[in-house]
């Protein structure tokens, strides 16, 4: 598990769930990035991008994103393979896998599976990540 050193991160957009939770800490740029990716391949599926292409290399697609924008989450590099686990593993677990870990065997076939649906259908799998990612996140914890 990755440790940024920089205070927590907030993106500036009054809707994001996460940059807005309570529970702010250093882990809420690495949040608010997959958050914004997975948002991000919604529209990505639409035009028909492959869910495969859509879910590596997000921190470059990042980078890409945040020139002359402060506000898009841009997580270091050495945080990158980090966040692109996370974002296969939200996105399987949206497809039904009760996975825990990102180093889940089963993962790989999974969106294997979810990469051969329409993309309209892809889309919703996205969009429930989000919606799945956003609860499991900002949530407060139970006391
Ligand atoms: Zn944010």
């Amino acid at each position: 598990m990755p440790h940024p050193t920089k205070p927590a991160w907030n993106c500036h957009n009054d809707a994001c769930p996460v940059c807005t939770a309570p529970e702010r800490d250093e882990m809420t740029l690495l949040r608010c990035a997959i958050l914004t990716l997975l948002e991000h391949g919604r529209w990505m599926a639409a035009d028909e991008i492959p869910l495969a292409e859509i879910l590596s290399a997000g921190g470059d697609y990042l980078s890409g994103l945040a020139v002359g924008d402060d506000d898009t989450p841009v997580p270091a590099v050495e945080h990158w393979a980090w966040l692109d686990a996370e974002l296969r593993l939200a996105v399987a677990r949206a497809a039904g896998l009760d996975a825990v870990s990102t180093l889940d065997p089963r993962i790989d076939s999974v969106l294997a599976t979810a990469a051969r649906r329409s993309w309209r259908r892809q889309m919703d799998l996205l969009d429930l990540a989000a919606k799945q990612f956003t609860e499991r996140h900002t949530r407060p914890r139970a006391a």
